[in-house]
């Protein structure tokens, strides 16, 4: 591993629950200048519009498998019966002189905290599960099959969501975007950072 580190974020929601466009926005600000996004291997389908190399490695399952052999990656986890995963390489290049983003499920965001402790983990919550379906739906990308199993996921994977250390509320884009700011762009810990996740959506949400 490179020694030279940076900060290491990692951003996790539910499927639907808005990560890649806030990370989008991310990239197009400004203050955004000293970060990189890890680009993640993957074995699932291309969707339309998924470019190889700016939204993932599509790779084979052979291939896939070859490296987790050859021992390539820093972590991977099967997540709705494909794998994903995050390789050295990508890491050594991209955080050698940045900080980084990564976009993990939960069992990336564990795996990397155990790695790096200082890690900031941040997890997007969804206001219900009625609006993660919803976005789900309007953005047509998934099979109605896809859609019931992302939301079945999405219940387990909000239930991880106590050792991360930012817990954002995604029912308004600009403000969600103005919390991300803040522990990216402002470095506020998250002793300081104000979540508006009020106190027992998770219990409900994971009910
Ligand atoms: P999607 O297929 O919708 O792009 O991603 C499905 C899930 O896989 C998301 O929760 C995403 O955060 C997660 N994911 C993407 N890349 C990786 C990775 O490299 N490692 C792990 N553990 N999860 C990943």
């Amino acid at each position: 591993m490179p020694e030279n580190l940076h900060k290491l974020f990692v951003i996790s929601s539910p499927s639907g629950g808005g990560k890649t466009s806030l990370i989008n926005k991310l990239f197009e600000d400004t203050r955004s200048m000293n970060f990189k996004k890890s680009i993640s291997d993957t074995t699932r389908q291309k969707r339309e519009g998924d470019i190889n190399g700016r939204d993932y490695y599509f790779l084979s399952e052979k291939e896939f498998k070859d490296k987790i052999e050859k021992e390539e990656y820093v972590e991977y986890a099967t997540v709705f019966g494909n794998f994903y995963g995050t390789s050295k390489e990508e890491i050594k290049t991209k955080y050698n002189n940045s900080n980084l983003v990564l976009e993990l499920d939960w069992q990336g965001a564990y795996a990397v905290k155990e790695l790096f402790d200082d890690a900031r983990l941040i997890f997007l919550v969804p206001p219900s599960l009625e609006d993660l379906k919803q976005r789900l739906v309007t953005r047509n990308l998934d099979s109605p099959e896809s859609i019931e199993n992302r939301l079945s996921e999405a219940k387990k994977e909000i239930s991880k969501s106590e050792i991360y250390d930012f817990l954002i509320l995604n029912d308004d884009f600009d403000k969600a975007f103005e919390d991300l700011s803040q522990i990216l762009f402002e470095s506020i810990s998250a002793l300081d950072f104000d979540s508006r996740v009020p106190k027992d959506l998770i219990k409900r949400l994971v009910e």
